[in-house]
């Protein structure tokens, strides 16, 4: 284990507990099945964070497809044939190594736990006392430290389930463990219809299963999770350009909706790490509170799941290119099978990575007796942009007037909240922890010169703007 993963393991535990606590006690994620114990490895998204999800799924759509030509859509079923996922290697090698801890029956993958050297000395704690053992493997217990272990066993991540009223071996079918399969399974489909040339590319989003050994780190390894992933099909020429254009392209998204820079890395793999068939990935990875660890993983798939299923399915998945010199005759006129670039990023994953960004907790201040939890989301992420408050819920001209106010935004597709209860420092205070950029509150002075007060999260400076002039210093400061 590197020592900068070390130290930051230390801090990783009230990080994370203020972000769950957080998460739980403003309606952002909840427990599957709560009220029944909890279901460990799958979360709900509540009335924020289910904004929240959107709203990071709507900026990669928006970039993906809305403002390219060169990138289309597609949202194709969780349940596939069986066939996709035999041809693709899923059925037979979609496996991690599993291993169990003798001494605290922790049961983890492999290639997760900590590294140390065949032989080597190790310490390690159990009945509460400390113990010296000799690593026979090259990893130990991430638990317990323990270099007693069982043998590693393959474990198939693939969910299974039944098509059709009889469950036999014929009627097994699986939900699929990522959304990439369904862009290669229909490629002719959306090539040929919509008459797309290579380079071009396939974007889908949507919920992937795995039955995951280990889940861990709240949302950041479930086994029912979301996805955003794209297909870049290209002529294979062109395809180590195109790799290095798209791991910057998806390293300034980020960057682009606020997640500071510092807090991010690329990293190339090492030859070692490659799947057989790649050439040349790189990581975009994030300093979480327990180290450096995966966001998105960007491939250079070679045309190697193209040729899987054209062997499997017999049906030709080459690209006819008129143009282009068949290095056979030597003539224009050629069929190929494309190169794949793919930016593979997990929705669920990303929502854990913006809000640990933007948590940050201000001690208190000259003029401000309490401190405060702000969610530092960009307004472009935030699950509600605007809440418009009355100073004081008994006065009808007030709430009256704040309810017009909202009624504008809702009108323009402005998330807009209202919010009467409670003093008004309080209710910037719960704004704040939902990541709300602006405050908009109806006070005495309206009544004399229609203005309200616009209040910033960041800096919780105010202004007097005209009511008529909200929505669209709001709406400006949403497209910055
Ligand atoms: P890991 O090494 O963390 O298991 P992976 O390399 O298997 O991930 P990919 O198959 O490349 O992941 O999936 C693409 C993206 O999907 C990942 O970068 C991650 O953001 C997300 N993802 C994968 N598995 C999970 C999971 N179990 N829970 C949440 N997100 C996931």
């Amino acid at each position: 284990m590197s020592d900068q993963k070390k130290s930051k393991g230390l801090e990783e535990a009230p990080l994370m507990q203020k972000i769950t606590s957080l998460c739980k006690r403003r309606g952002f994620i909840f427990q599957s099945s709560e009220i029944y114990g909890g279901l460990k490895s799958a979360y709900d998204y509540g009335p924020l964070g289910v904004e929240l999800k959107r709203n990071i799924m709507a900026q990669w759509w928006k970039s993906m497809v809305h403002e390219r030509d060169d990138i289309v859509g597609l949202d194709a079923s969780i349940i596939m044939s069986p066939k996709v996922w035999q041809a693709s290697g899923h059925v037979s090698g979609f496996s991690d190594p599993l291993v169990d801890c003798k001494t605290c029956k922790t049961r983890f993958r492999a290639d997760k736990a900590p590294v140390v050297e065949v032989g080597s000395e190790v310490e390690y704690r159990a009945s509460g006392k400390t113990i010296k053992g000799v690593a026979a493997k090259p990893y130990v217990c991430p638990e317990c430290g323990s270099p007693d272990l069982s043998d590693e066993r393959d474990f198939n991540l693939l969910f299974t389930t039944n098509l059709g009223p009889v469950k036999n071996e014929d009627s097994t079918c699986y939900l699929r463990p990522e959304t990439a399969q369904a862009m290669f399974v229909n490629f002719l489909n959306v090539q040929s219809t919509y008459r797309m040339k290579p380079p071009f590319g396939i974007a889908q989003q949507g919920k992937s299963f795995r039955n995951e050994i280990t889940v861990e780190h709240f949302i950041f390894r479930s086994c029912e999770f979301e996805q955003m992933e794209m297909e870049f099909f290209t002529p294979p020429e062109e395809a180590r350009a195109w790799l290095d254009y798209w791991k910057d392209e998806r390293f300034n998204w980020y960057v682009n909706l606020g997640c500071k820079k510092e807090h991010l890395r690329l990293r190339a793999h090492e030859d070692d790490e490659l799947a057989h068939y790649a050439d040349g990935c790189y990581d975009i990875e994030y300093l979480y509170p327990w180290g450096w660890d995966e966001l998105e993983g960007i491939a250079n798939r070679t045309d190697y799941d193209l040729r899987k299923h054209q062997e499997a399915s017999k049906k030709k998945l080459t690209y006819f290119d008129p143009q282009k010199i068949n290095p056979e005759t030597g003539k224009p006129g050629h069929h190929y099978l494309p190169y794949v670039i793919e930016p593979a990023a997990g929705a669920t994953r990303a929502v854990l990575m913006f809000l640990l960004d933007a948590y940050e907790e201000e001690p208190p201040s000259e003029g401000r007796k309490e401190g405060r939890v702000v969610l530092r989301l960009h307004p472009k992420l935030a699950p509600i942009k605007v809440a418009v408050m009355p100073l004081v819920k008994k006065d009808d001209w007030l709430t009256g007037t704040a309810q017009d106010i909202i009624k504008t935004f809702r009108k323009n597709s402005v998330n807009a909240f209202y919010d009467e209860k409670d003093a008004i420092g309080r209710r910037y205070a719960r704004q704040d922890e939902a990541g709300t950029p602006f405050c908009i509150t109806v006070d005495g002075q309206t009544k004399e010169d229609g203005t309200v007060t616009l209040r910033y999260r960041d800096d919780m400076r105010q202004e007097r703007i005209k009511i008529e002039d909200a929505l669209s210093i709001v709406n400006a400061k949403l497209l910055e």
